[in-house]
């Protein structure tokens, strides 16, 4: 290593930054990635990789060993929870738009081991924990950041993806504009074979009902159920196992208690910082912009931020791309969070809780028309597998708007 080196200080050992960090590792940056936690988080949290970021994963020699520990799923299903299945779109359709023509269900603490070990083969990557980034500016051609332990470091340049409380983000003074939503989501985990209770299912199942929306999805070793709450109720409410084992108790009746491994209550966001770059600062994942969690966009849009930014960091530091290219990909990066990510979601949340009768059976109709329709339904997964988001950045019409 030598001193005149380029050095990025990354923020954040989740899944993003420690994408970001191998990119330029690899290429011979200096890279120093401080994480408040004293190790990775193992919280169960994104389960969903989707097409684009496989091919990513993959391009990077890291996606082998998460399929190893994950399910692949070639479809997935809608469902009307009176009812039963309303479609099931099979992603085999994409195989001429992707190498990996499915998801690979696999929590998101599986990845960031993956990624660490890759970093730790590497001599000039240092991945500090329990170093939490308290401030970060930019001084003259520099950045520096300030951890809780009272250091001050400075780097060439400082990523933020230190997730959606981004001290990065707020020490900074990026905006974060955006909407909460009145409920929050309550997922529980439970190690009930769902195939068996509900035969027929797919691994991810979109399950539509005006009272209480479902999301059935599976992962390696368990599945887990994401229901909305009262926005009313307290937090202690509704965790209590007792509400909880009712609730499950309403998706199906087992005569017995569900066994339940954990459950998790969050309240969710949509909002996107007004610009992913700030002198020195450059904003990605979580800590750019946060969503809801119905589609399972959240982690994989901000992989391709880490993917497409970090690429366009290199290119700069190399000398072979320039700061306006930079600054052209992190808006094409934030476009996406605005008009690509927000807009599918938090269509998919209003689709899921639709209580108008006519437009409900009208939207039904539509998803069977669709499944029946190789043409239309490859248009409508090339957004729900956000192959488009990386093409051109807005989706293309969807299932229910005008198809023109
Ligand atoms: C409870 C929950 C459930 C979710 N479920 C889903 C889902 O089902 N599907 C989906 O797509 N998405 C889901 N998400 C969102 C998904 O987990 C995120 O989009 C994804 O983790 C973003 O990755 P990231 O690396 O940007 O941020 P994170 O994974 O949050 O990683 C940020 C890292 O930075 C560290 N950090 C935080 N602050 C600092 C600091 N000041 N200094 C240094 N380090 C810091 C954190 O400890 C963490 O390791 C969920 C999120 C939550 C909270």
């Amino acid at each position: 290593m030598n001193d005149d080196q380029q050095t990025v200080i990354v923020a954040g050992a989740g899944p993003v930054g420690l994408t970001a960090a191998l990119i330029l590792a690899r290429a011979g940056v200096r890279v120093r990635v401080l994480e408040a936690g004293d190790g990775l988080a193992e919280e169960s949290r994104a389960s969903t990789y989707h097409p684009p970021s496989l091919e990513m994963l993959d391009d990077l020699g890291v996606l082998e060993p998460l399929m190893e520990q994950g399910i692949v799923s070639t479809s997935f299903q809608y469902r009307d929870r009176t009812t039963g299945p309303i479609a099931d779109l099979d992603l085999g359709i994409l195989a001429e738009d992707t190498r990996f023509p499915f998801r690979v269900q696999c929590e998101q603490s599986k990845l960031t081991p993956i990624l660490l070990q890759a970093l730790q083969g590497l001599d000039n990557v240092t991945v500090s924990f329990s170093q939490r980034v308290v401030g970060a500016e930019t001084v003259g051609e520099c950045a520096a950041v300030a951890t809780e332990s009272g250091e001050i470091l400075t780097a060439d340049w400082v990523l933020g993806a230190d997730g959606a409380n981004s001290q990065v983000r707020q020490s900074a003074g990026f905006s974060f504009e955006g909407m909460t939503y009145p409920e929050r989501f309550l997922v529980a985990s439970t190690t009930e074979d769902l195939t068996a209770i509900l035969p027929g299912i797919a691994a991810v199942n979109y399950v539509f009902d005006p009272e209480e929306w479902l999301v059935l999805l599976r992962t390696p070793e368990h599945w887990r159920i994401l229901f909305p709450t009262d926005p009313e109720t307290a937090d202690e409410v509704e965790i209590d196992p007792a509400r909880v084992q009712a609730r499950l108790a309403g998706v199906a009746d087992l005569g017995r208690e569900w066994d339940v491994l954990h459950t998790t209550l969050y309240r969710v966001h949509q909002r996107v910082a007004d610009t992913f770059r700030k002198g020195r600062l450059i904003l990605m994942g979580d800590a750019a912009h946060i969503n809801n969690p119905l589609g399972g966009m959240g982690m994989n849009s901000g992989l391709h931020d880490a993917v497409r930014e970090a690429t366009a960091l290199l290119g700069l530091l190399e000398g072979t791309g320039s700061l306006s290219e930079l600054d052209a990909v992190c808006e094409a990066r934030r476009q996406v969070a605005l008009s690509y990510v927000k807009t599918i979601t938090h269509d998919n949340w209003e689709r899921l809780r639709q209580t108008d009768p006519q437009a409900q059976r009208a939207y039904h109709d539509e998803l069977r028309a669709l499944a029946a329709d190789p043409v239309r339904m490859r248009a409508h997964l090339l957004n729900t597998s956000m192959i488009n988001s990386l093409r051109g950045g807005r989706p293309v019409a969807m299932v229910g708007e005008d198809q023109g």
